[in-house]
């Protein structure tokens, strides 16, 4: 794998993963699904995870996320204010039919903003950017031109506020963040969930990206 990524809709269909690649180095971003399913993939693909980063701790953004650490021994990263959701969502993943997680699962490491290398010459900026949730994050990797929005924005919406720690005012003033970056038109733009898109689509066609 050159420097790039992939997005990758992981069986039960629900969350974009993405797959940051460097050479034979990768990263996950949202690790969704069965972690049986991502240990196939990387072994299909001979590729080495090197780490895990987690937009939020909704369940359905880190179902695989403590079973790859443990097993790869690797660091899982989430923002500790998302803590106490890992628990919480169990529900979630069980209406999946994927396993929730117990007490002792392997603890994600905390991720604030800043900025980290996270493969050989790849850069991520980190944000915070609570609304949908407390510990909410989102990435830009200007090297791959991309960003990692969650569950922030999406292609033609936003993310919901009801939730645990979820706060409309809040979620409107991280959005305003990712606007204010002014990053290129060409920016290719990963949600959380649904269609991927550009910052020149948002600018255009989503009436919330303001
Ligand atoms: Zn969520």
């Amino acid at each position: 794998m050159q420097n790039s990524f992939e997005v990758i809709k992981m069986a039960p269909e629900n969350t974009n993963s993405i797959l940051v690649g460097s050479g034979s180095d990768c990263v996950i971003f949202d690790a969704w699904g069965h972690a049986d399913s991502w240990e196939r993939l990387l072994q299909d693909r001979h590729l080495n995870l090197r780490a895990i980063y987690s937009t939020h701790g909704h369940g359905d953004h880190i179902s695989a996320s403590p079973y790859l650490a443990e097993r790869f021994g690797i660091d899982w990263y989430l923002n500790h204010k998302d803590l106490p959701l890992i628990l919480w969502s169990n529900f979630l993943l069980n209406s999946f039919g994927l396993p929730g997680f117990s007490e002792n699962i392997l603890s994600p490491k905390d991720l604030q903003s800043g900025e980290v290398n996270i493969l050989p010459g790849i850069d991520m900026k980190v944000y915070e950017a609570p609304g949908h949730s407390k510990g909410g994050l989102f990435f830009y990797l200007a090297s791959l031109n991309l960003l990692i929005t969650g569950d922030t924005i999406f292609h033609n919406g936003f993310g919901r506020t009801d939730l645990p720690g979820g706060s409309t005012t809040e979620l409107k003033q991280s959005i305003s963040k990712i606007k204010a970056l002014n990053l290129p038109e060409n920016t290719y733009v990963v949600h959380g969930h649904d269609k991927d898109s550009t910052i020149g689509w948002l600018n255009k066609y989503n009436e919330y990206f303001a």
